[in-house]
C-alpha cells in the first residue's frame, strides 16, 4: 500500500511558495488574516499551525481572537475592517463556530475577493458554475495530493462520505469536474458499506472516528481519510487503519495526510488572491 504523504508534499509546496515570493523581492507579500472565535482547543491548534506555515513560506499573517461571548457587532466591525485593509489579501474564519454564532451570517460579511476558503455565496456560485475563484482548501489539498501520486481520478467510481460545505460538497464538485462518477453519502444513507465496497476511491469526511475499516473497502481501493479526532494526545481518523496495509492500493495517514495539505492549499489560495487584488 502506498502512503500518500501529505506532510512531505506540503513541505515542498511551502518551499515553492517561499521561492516564488522571494523572486518578487518584497513587491508582493501576501497576508492572511485568521479570525478565531471561541475557546475550542482543536481550532486553536489548527490556527497555530496555519500561522506557523505562513511564517515558513514567507507570508504575513494576522490573528484576530475573539472570546465566544464577544458581540456580533464587535466581530462584524473587525471583519469589515479586514475587508477594507489593502495589506490583507485573504481572510479565514476558523470553523466550527461556537453555537451562539450563525455561520451563514458571519460568512456573509466576508469580501468574496478575500474569502480564502471559497465559502461566500459568490464564491460557491463560481465553484459550482465551473469557474472557481478559489477551490476550498481541503478538497484542493486532496486533489493536489492525488495528482502528485498519479492516482487516477478520471473515469473512476468515487464515494464521498459527508456533505459539509467545507469538505464533502466541494470535494464532490471537484471529483465530478475531474470526470469521476461520484456517489455522495451522508448520515441518512442506508447501507453505507455497500457503496464503499464498490468504489475505486473512497473519501471519508464524516467526523466519526473509525467509522469505516478494512471490510468496507474493495481490494486495491484508494482511501482518503479526512477525519481528525484528538484523544489522549493522539490523532485518529475516520478510518481504522488496522489491516489496510495488504488490502488497499493507497491511503492517506492520520496525521500527515490531508491535514498538512489543507494548510498548504490555504497558503496557495492566499497567494492567488493577493496576485489578483
Ligand atoms: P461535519 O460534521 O460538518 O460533516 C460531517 C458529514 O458527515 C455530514 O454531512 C454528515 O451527514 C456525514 N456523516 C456523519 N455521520 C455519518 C455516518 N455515520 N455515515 C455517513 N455519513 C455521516 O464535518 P466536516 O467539517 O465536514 O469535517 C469532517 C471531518 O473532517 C472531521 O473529523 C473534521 O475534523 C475533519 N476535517 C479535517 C480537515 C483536514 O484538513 N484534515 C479539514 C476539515 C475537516
Amino acid at each position: 500500500m502506498l502512503l500518500l504523504d501529505g506532510k512531505k508534499l506540503s513541505e515542498k509546496i511551502l518551499q515553492d511558495i517561499h521561492n516564488e515570493l522571494q523572486s518578487y523581492k518584497k513587491d508582493l507579500i501576501p497576508c492572511l488574516a485568521v479570525c478565531l472565535i471561541g475557546e475550542d482547543l482543536a481550532s486553536h491548534i489548527y490556527v497555530e499551525n496555519k500561522i506557523k506555515a505562513c511564517q515558513k513560506a514567507g507570508l504575513k499573517s494576522v490573528l484576530k481572537k475573539f472570546p465566544s461571548d464577544c458581540s456580533k457587532q464587535e466581530l462584524k466591525k473587525e471583519i469589515l475592517s479586514l475587508n477594507q485593509d489593502p495589506k490583507i489579501h485573504g481572510i479565514l474564519v476558523q470553523l466550527p463556530l461556537p453555537p451562539n454564532f450563525s455561520k451563514q451570517e458571519i460568512l456573509s460579511w466576508l469580501e468574496p475577493k478575500k474569502d480564502v476558503d471559497g465559502l461566500t455565496l459568490e464564491n460557491k456560485a463560481l465553484l459550482w458554475s465551473g469557474n472557481p475563484r478559489v477551490i476550498p482548501c481541503t478538497p484542493k489539498g486532496i486533489l493536489t495530493l492525488l495528482k502528485a501520486y498519479n492516482v487516477a481520478i478520471k473515469g473512476q467510481y468515487a464515494v464521498v462520505i459527508g456533505r459539509s460545505e467545507i469538505v464533502g460538497l466541494p470535494l464532490f464538485q471537484q471529483l465530478i469536474s475531474h470526470h469521476s462518477t461520484v456517489t455522495l453519502c451522508h448520515s441518512y444513507t442506508k447501507n453505507l458499506s455497500v457503496f464503499c465496497q464498490k468504489a475505486d476511491l473512497v473519501f471519508v469526511c464524516s467526523g466519526q472516528r473509525h467509522l469505516l475499516s478494512q471490510k468496507d473497502f474493495k481490494k486495491g481501493a484508494v482511501v482518503v481519510d479526512v477525519g481528525i479526532h484528538r484523544r489522549d494526545k493522539k490523532l485518529y481518523g475516520d478510518v481504522d487503519p488496522r489491516g489496510l496495509e495488504n488490502h488497499l492500493s493507497a491511503f492517506t495517514p492520520v496525521p500527515g495526510g490531508v491535514g498538512p495539505m489543507t494548510i498548504a492549499s490555504l497558503l496557495e489560495n492566499t497567494v492567488q488572491l493577493a496576485k489578483k487584488l
